[in-house]
């Protein structure tokens, strides 16, 4: 008989499942920075349905939604899971992993117990009449981010997902590199891809905001490898060379400007001082570029402090897709340069199955880089997010290792 419990980096023999396990955990009443909130605690190992999948996590990626979730904003995650009947009393981070199958459920035929995979986070349910109609699952009512949305997230030694989040993991990648990109590469693969008729096209000039985190790091080369002319935004110039690094023809260092959050009414005297700021940080994206032209599509996620320009500098014609609000959620638009120029400011949300399968593939190709900026131990997950939090995280995407003993190893360990 197997143990009950194994230490973090022991591998239990494949297909073996002990009834407790490690997890970084949230609760209610530790809700605040995520140094304190996320707590590594031992509970039970999760019962799987008959079309779920029980993984065993080599290593997960850092997301932002984690801070979100220890800091309890915008939403009481454990409130959002209760919809799902999942645990109300505590909630496991994590919505990027990678690792091994060890346990399938009754209905699963897409994965079998050993594969190696990459998780990615999108959950609904299998019966929702508009999943079951062929529509954008993505879409859907029930659409939910797992390890947000859900309570069995990847900073676990076992993860509870639905079988279609299983993709298979790119076999020259470590598991730290795989664990790293699929939630910000699958979200930004839906921004530039998801939304026609504005797809990043040849030539195209994208704007994108963060561009050396974890989502612009992949903008940036998705919109390269689309034959689009990214120009990033950053806050320092070694960020901006990193950026160039990956395919930006240029960047544009925001710490020049001061006109950011919300603006001064549109019929105050303040008002003025803020277009030229605006006009001063348009012509910044034209120098970046070399010549006079205008984003045809601005990947934006920093919100309050940066829509009013970014619906200012868009294209006529063009998009401001947006998925995120780091820096705030009222974003003031003044809708004369919406109508007049006939912009389309589109809310766009992780993606779908197709969507993730794409991109993985991309990955498993080697045509995008993973990015990873660092590798954390298991121990060390609530300080990890903290340092995302007060955005002290190097460039790229960030992972932590969970069962996998040490970085740098592509197989279980002999
Ligand atoms: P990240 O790695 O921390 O990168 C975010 C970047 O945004 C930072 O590196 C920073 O770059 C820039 N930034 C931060 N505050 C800013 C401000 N006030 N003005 C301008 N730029 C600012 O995080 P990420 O993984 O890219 O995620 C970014 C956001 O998207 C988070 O809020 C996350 O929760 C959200 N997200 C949403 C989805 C979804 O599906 N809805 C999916 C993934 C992520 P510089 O300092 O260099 O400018």
């Amino acid at each position: 008989m197997g143990k009950d419990l194994y230490e973090i980096g022991e591998i239990p023999p494949v297909g073996e499942v002990p009834r407790r396990m490690h997890a970084q955990l949230v609760r209610p009443e530790r809700y605040g920075e995520p140094a304190e909130a996320i707590q590594d605690e031992v509970i039970d190992v999760p019962e799987i349905g008959p079309h779920e999948v029980l993984v065993l996590v080599m290593a997960a990626g850092v997301n932002f939604n984690n801070v979100w979730a220890a800091r309890g904003v915008p939403v009481d995650v454990t409130k959002t899971q209760a919809r799902w009947g999942e645990p109300t009393d505590f909630h496991i981070v994590g919505s990027d992993a990678s690792g091994v199958v060890y346990a399938v459920g009754s209905e699963v035929t897409n994965v079998a117990v050993g594969d190696h995979v990459v998780v990615h986070a999108a959950q609904w349910d299998p019966d929702d009449p508009w999943v079951l109609a062929g529509k954008d699952p993505g879409l859907a009512a029930s659409f939910r981010v797992w390890g947000y949305d859900t309570c069995w997230g990847s900073f676990a030694q076992f993860t509870k997902v639905q079988a279609h989040q299983c993709l298979p993991k790119a076999e020259h990648l470590t598991w730290e590199e795989a664990a790293a990109p699929t939630l910000t590469g699958g979200t930004a693969y839906r921004m530039l891809h998801g939304w026609p008729p504005h797809t990043v096209q040849e030539g195209d000039v994208v704007l994108v905001w963060g561009g050396a985190g974890g989502l612009g790091s992949m903008a940036i080369q998705l919109v390269k490898l689309a034959g689009g002319l990214p120009v990033a935004v950053v806050s320092s110039d070694e960020k901006g060379e990193y950026c160039k690094k990956l395919g930006a023809v240029g960047y544009v260092n925001r710490r020049r400007f001061t006109h950011w959050g919300i603006p001064p009414r549109w019929d105050s005297p303040g008002w003025k001082d803020w277009l030229e700021g605006a006009k001063a940080f348009g012509k910044a994206i034209w120098d970046a570029l070399g010549e006079r032209r205008s984003p045809k599509i601005v990947f934006e996620h920093p919100g309050q402090d940066t829509i009013p320009t970014s619906i200012f500098v868009c294209d006529r014609g063009g998009m401001v897709v947006i998925c995120a609000g780091t820096s705030g959620y009222d974003t003031v638009v003044d809708v004369r340069y919406l109508w007049y120029l006939q912009k389309r400011y589109q809310g766009s949300h992780l993606f779908n199955d197709d969507q993730a399968r794409a991109f993985n593939d991309l990955v498993r190709e080697g045509k995008v880089e993973t990015t990873l900026g660092a590798v954390y131990r298991y121990e060390e997950t609530g300080r990890v997010h903290q340092l995302m939090g007060e955005g002290k995280l190097p460039e790229g995407n960030v992972a932590v290792l969970v069962s996998a003993p040490r970085p740098g190893l592509r197989d279980l360990p002999a």
